[in-house]
């Protein structure tokens, strides 16, 4: 047995436990470990029964008298049982669970944790937790602190319990310590088996946050720790092909574009030149807000590439965006006889057009795809947080012959706070295009509580009656991914808005499931003035650019994360007009209110991004609360002494990571999961 060892192996666990357990995400012994729980349930208090009082969560320990199932109309069964302590006598009922008659014996004695209740005038309990009184071991279940965990249909917080228990207690060799003893002492650390043993099974507060520091500390190591492996990597690359910049070429196409670049934009495009005059290959990541121009700043880069006789590719995350991004390219460069291609679903690109084409342009899908580019100089990656870094590293070592690489600029609308980038992104340089074009209105923001709704209702009526300007209304994201269940939701709301709110307007309906062709258009009809509103499941976040609408509308704003609803409210405000943006909710207080009011203030990504940050706050525990980055398990974003304090050990021990074999086994596996779609 290891840590690694698939959790299906395990007789404790079993075939159909372990597919639960899989969509927990957990499917190795270490996962099941790492799965902490989310908050403890206090059943410490331990009483005689004649001492009860109602209301009490507390822990009982007697003799079971007698237990059996009752009848009760429609089949359901009622268990009761009487327990007597020798201090007095109590009536514990359960309901649907007959098996409790053969699991709990008549005669013997338990413990049983839960809550005091008043029936008929006695004092019963009812569905407390329970086990058998145990005089060796520790108990788990009861009469102490119990974790809770994140349960998953037919997966209970006690049956998790008990398996972790009993991995703990029979495998206890395994569970060896990785990190340097060094580290754990000066860093006043718990040791990783009684770390493990506190942060489930803690006796008090203070275990639990003494574990909690632990695992916080060891997440955020770690991920400095392959920040600079994959930093130490990427400077062995070797560039595939040195690249000329050219002054007077590069000026003329600056000249030739139909605006003029802002400041921002400028500064950016010199780092950027920097990077390609270079001998190592750049990996760069380009933040900017919405709207803040990175297109034509990768647009340079490319065209570069292209004066360099090397292919580019340029991927973003859904296909209407790589379409847009085809059009803008094929806009942009024009006049400068350059082969663009759109690839769309299966790229059959054959070997001799392949040659031809000086840029490919595409979703991510375009990563997995084997097609190796003949002379591929850049890669432009258009919204980073919608894949991980081993994703990235995998297209690198799939095109690139060995040891040789090309350039890769990661644009991001994403704002990331200074301490994130720090964390996750540490291997790349970064340049932030932190202001807009000219001319941009700011987004008037408001946020509608449920009884103005009809007034905003009657309100956009009028206003795109009268302005023939269009209006965006975005459905509640009810699961992350573009579900069934979304685009149910989305399309129940298109049929009442369609018969009951606008009936004299023009109405259209855009979600992810839709086909490519029918999603193409539907943007067409509404890029075409041929729609007046176009209702829409989240995926119209990333990068539609439509200027003459004007109004967006988003429903259920307090499930979106701030920088989602930022970034959906910069689909508007792309022209000179005025831009609103409406923040439908049913919460009008506490956090979520607070975060969804900031909108009407504030209006930089980078600046709502760290207001968020702050909202959080250090003490939420374990947050999987949507924040539109990445979910780290156990520290939090926030806590910027531990990042800092973590990320110095990491930067001192990483030269000499050699002769810590545990702990760079550990860094086999790069823990930057998947970023979520944000
Ligand atoms: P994003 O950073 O969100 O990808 P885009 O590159 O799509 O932004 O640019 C948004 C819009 O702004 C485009 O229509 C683009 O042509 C325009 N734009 C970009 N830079 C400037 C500029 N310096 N002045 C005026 N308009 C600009
Ligand atoms: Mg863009």
């Amino acid at each position: 047995m290891k840590l690694e060892t698939p959790i299906k192996s395990l007789f404790m666990v079993g075939h159909y436990y372990a597919q639960r357990l899989s969509k927990l995400g957990i499917n190795t012994i270490e996962d099941l470990l790492y799965h902490f729980p989310f908050r403890y349930t206090d059943y410490s208090l331990i009483s005689p029964i004649n001492k009860l009082q109602e209301g009490e969560i507390v822990t009982i320990e007697g003799k079971v008298l007698s237990i059996k199932n009752q009848y009760l109309r429609g089949g359901r069964k009622i268990q009761r049982a009487q327990i007597d302590d020798g201090s007095g006598r109590i009536q514990i009922t359960w309901f649907n669970q007959p098996f409790l008659i053969r699991t709990i014996r008549v005669g013997e004695g338990y413990r049983f944790s839960g809550k005091v209740n008043k029936f008929a005038r006695k004092l019963v309990m009812t569905s407390p937790e329970y086990e058998k009184s145990l005089e060796q071991k520790d108990n788990i279940h009861t009469g102490r602190l119990i974790p809770v965990y994140h349960e998953t249909a037919k997966l209970s917080s006690k049956w998790l319990r008990s398996r972790i228990s009993w991995m703990m207690e029979k495998f206890p060799d395994q569970l060896k310590e990785f990190l340097p003893k060094k580290i754990l002492e000066e860093n006043n650390l718990l040791e990783f088996k009684k770390a493990l043993k506190k942060i489930h099974f803690p006796e008090n507060i203070k275990d639990f946050k003494e574990a909690r520091k632990r695992f916080a500390f060891e997440e955020l190591f770690l991920l400095h720790l392959q920040t600079l492996k994959r930093k130490e990597s990427w400077k062995k690359e070797k560039l595939a092909f040195k690249f000329l910049v050219d002054d007077k070429k590069t000026k003329e196409f600056i000249k030739g574009l139909p605006f003029e670049l802002t400041n921002a934009q400028k500064r950016t495009i010199k780092e950027i030149l920097g990077d390609l005059k270079r001998n190592i290959p750049m990996n760069r990541l380009l933040e900017g807000d919405v709207g803040s121009g990175k297109t034509v700043v990768a647009a340079l880069a490319i065209y570069i590439a292209f004066l360099n006789k090397t292919q580019s590719v340029i991927m973003a995350p859904t296909g209407i965006l790589a379409k847009q991004h085809y059009q803008t390219l094929n806009d942009l460069l024009k006049s400068f006889k350059i082969k663009i291609k759109l690839i769309t679903g299966d790229p059959k690109t054959k070997q001799k057009d392949k040659e031809k084409i000086d840029i490919f342009v595409g979703t991510h899908a375009l990563l997995y795809k084997k097609a190796q580019f003949e002379k591929l100089g850049l890669i432009v990656i258009d919204e980073q947080h919608r894949f991980g870094v081993e994703q990235r590293a995998k297209l690198i070592q799939k095109n690139v012959r060995k040891g040789y690489s090309p350039h890769i600029l990661t644009m991001t609308a994403t704002p990331i706070p200074r301490t994130i980038a720090l964390t996750l992104y540490g291997d790349l340089s970064l340049s932030v295009i932190d202001e807009l074009p000219p001319g941009r209105k700011k987004v008037k923001t408001f946020v509608v509580p449920p009884q103005k709704r009809k007034d905003a209702y009657k309100w956009i009526k009028k206003r795109v009656k009268d302005t023939k300007e269009q209006c965006f209304i975005v459905c509640p994201l009810i699961e992350i991914s573009e579900s069934l269940q979304t685009v149910k939701a989305a399309s129940a709301e298109y049929e009442k808005l369609k018969k009951d709110i606008f009936p004299d307007l023009r109405l259209g309906l855009l979600h992810g499931r839709m086909k490519n062709k029918e999603k193409d258009g539907m943007i067409k009809k509404f890029k075409d003035g041929k729609l007046d509103i176009l209702i829409s499941t989240p995926v119209v976040e990333v990068g539609i650019d439509i200027p003459q609408a004007t109004i967006m509308v988003i429903e259920g704003s307090e499930r979106f994360g701030l920088s989602q609803l930022h970034q959906l409210r910069g689909r508007v405000g792309r022209s000179d007009k005025e831009s609103y943006c409406l923040l439908f909710t049913e919460i009008l207080k506490g956090r979520s209110f607070l975060r969804i009011k900031s909108l009407e203030k504030m209006n930089i990504g980078v600046e709502l991004a760290e207001f968020d940050l702050k909202l959080r706050g250090p003490g939420e525990i374990y947050g999987t609360s949507q924040h539109g980055f990445f979910d780290l398990k156990v520290a939090s974003f926030s806590d910027l002494s531990l990042i800092k304090l973590s990320k110095k050990v990491a930067e001192d021990i990483f030269p000499q990571i050699n002769k810590y074999s545990l702990l760079k086994a550990r860094l086999k596996k790069d823990t930057i999961r998947d970023i979520k779609p944000n």
